[in-house]
């Protein structure tokens, strides 16, 4: 082996070609997957990322927001380039750099120069303060440190400054975006409820959703009901702003006032149960107005289930225009299943994503036979398999908690299914397996706008069964015999 200086290299342990096809052919066997998954100490290509990222992505979805990390500088970025990756849009944000001394001294001084400088170079309405791992590890008391620089001048006494503490060896994005949108909330809201006041309005809390179409789905369904709504952490403009030759820093995002006013709502619905667990727990005590949490409206009953509850709180009539695009859905699927029923999916990702993965693939007679998620809990289990349950095409499925991506890949090695629908980091195990994997979730790295396309709601369904039947199809176009090779499928 030599290098591009010409030089060559000798590999510490040489490793015979024989001995390479045989590991490679071992991997693939029963014998690894029981020793892979007796693996106890050590995660390979997890489903998740850390919890500061969630923390930064609530923080985008507020009006003139600056996320800012308390940590180190290549953690900030990490954030800030997955984001980026995935929308293909900036993702400005702001770190105090924390580096050794720092870690010694703690970051107190960082966190006070990075405010002051934040504050008069980027002019934000408020600074969403979030942690890395090295601050949480030597247990930086932000807090005390916050109360100091407004005291000493470094910032005004009345900026919004809402922190979280987001450590990243426990939890994960999701984790970290409950923590943020709850600080925020209850800095925005605080002296602002008013005793018989009553927006008339629907607070939404979207959950870790990271695509945009969602987002302007849920809109479109609203002004369809015609009830004013919130949507509280938008970031259907700041990561999906027009192209227009004007750079903002901070488009979109719930206006602050708005937010505020949050707390004298109607009604607040979360549809992202497991990412907003904690910032409803508190919406139920301080809020006024009616409470409920639904599942991700993913597929045709959650959908339903959505549009019930609204109707019901609103005492509103599910308009005709959303009934005939739920006829319409049905009629997508009936014309789709043909060609998804009996097929066998492997699924991965966040718990409210995989609970809406798992609804659509049973509504279309298909089986999630592999059902993952990499930080799940006892609730998601039963969860998830309560729908399992519920229908024939569930039979025979495995649920894998707290188990990644190289589990998976044992998985679908020994036990294959006929494709994967999950983030981009499963197109390893696809590549492996020779499936095709469909890529929803975050983060996707490899394709292009599938943000700007919902998930949710009816056009969710069509949106998702179309990608899928039609790659199956072309599957079959590009695999089959001649003589095979159809005008009709
Ligand atoms: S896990 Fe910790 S150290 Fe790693 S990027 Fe996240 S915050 Fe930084």
């Amino acid at each position: 082996m030599s290098n591009n200086l010409g030089l060559t290299v000798k590999p510490v342990t040489p490793t015979s070609p024989e001995e390479e096809a045989r590991v490679a052919a071992w991997i693939d066997t029963q014998e690894y997957r029981e020793k892979n998954f007796a693996r106890q100490a050590l995660v390979v290509n997890p489903v998740h990322c850390c919890q500061p990222l969630g923390a930064e992505l609530a923080a985008h979805g507020f009006q003139g927001t600056l996320p800012f990390v308390h940590g180190s500088q290549g953690c900030a970025s990490y954030y800030r380039s997955t984001l980026n990756r995935h929308f293909r849009e900036p993702a400005p944000a702001v770190s105090d750099a924390m580096t050794e001394d720092g870690a010694v001294f703690g970051g107190q001084a960082n966190l006070h120069e990075a405010l002051e400088n934040a504050y008069a170079l980027y002019k934000p309405k408020m600074m969403a303060i979030f942690t890395s791992c090295m601050p949480e590890v030597i247990g930086d008391d932000l807090g005390a440190f916050l109360k100091n620089a407004r005291a000493k001048g470094h910032i005004p006494k009345d900026y919004p400054l809402p922190y979280a503490n987001t450590p990243s060896f426990s939890g994960s994005h999701i984790t970290g975006y409950d923590a943020m949108v709850l600080a925020i909330l209850q800095v925005l809201t605080e002296g602002k409820k008013v005793e018989g006041r009553c927006t008339g309005k629907l607070n939404l809390l979207p959950g870790f959703d990271t695509n945009t179409g969602d987002y302007r789905e849920y809109k479109r369904i609203l002004d369809a009901f015609g009830i004013p709504h919130t949507v509280l952490a938008d970031i259907s403009e700041t990561f999906d702003s027009p192209n227009d030759g004007t750079y903002r820093q901070y488009p979109g995002g719930t206006p602050l006032d708005e937010a505020a006013d949050s707390i004298n709502g109607k009604v607040t619905i979360t549809v992202g149960p497991y990412a907003t667990a904690k910032t409803f727990a508190w919406v139920k005590e301080s809020y006024a107005g009616r409470h409920a949490a639904l599942p991700l409206p993913m597929g045709i009953a959650k959908t339903d289930a959505f549009l019930m509850k609204l109707s019901e709180l609103f005492e509103k009539p599910v308009p005709a225009a959303l009934r005939a695009e739920r006829g319409r859905a049905v009629d997508a699927m009936t014309d789709a299943q043909q060609y998804l029923h009996g097929k066998r999916f492997a699924v991965y990702g966040d718990p409210d994503l995989l609970l809406g993965y798992v609804s659509f693939l049973l509504e279309m007679g298909a089986t999630p036979h592999h059902v993952l998620c990499s930080k799940g809990s006892k609730k998601l289990e039963k969860e998830l398999q309560a729908l399992l349950d519920g229908s024939p095409y569930g039979r025979g499925a495995g649920i894998y908690m707290n188990r990644d991506l190289w589990h998976l890949r044992s998985l679908l090695m020994t036990d294959p299914v006929d494709a994967i629908l999950g983030d981009t980091h499963g197109k390893f195990a696809a590549r492996d397996a020779k499936i095709p994997l469909f890529r929803f979730g975050f983060p996707i790295f490899d394709r292009v706008n599938k943000h700007r396309l919902p998930l949710i709601g009816y056009q969710g369904v069509i949106h998702m069964l179309t990608e899928i039947c039609n790659r199956f199809l072309d599957l079959r176009d590009d695999t089959c015999e001649d003589r095979f090779f159809e005008m009709m499928r």
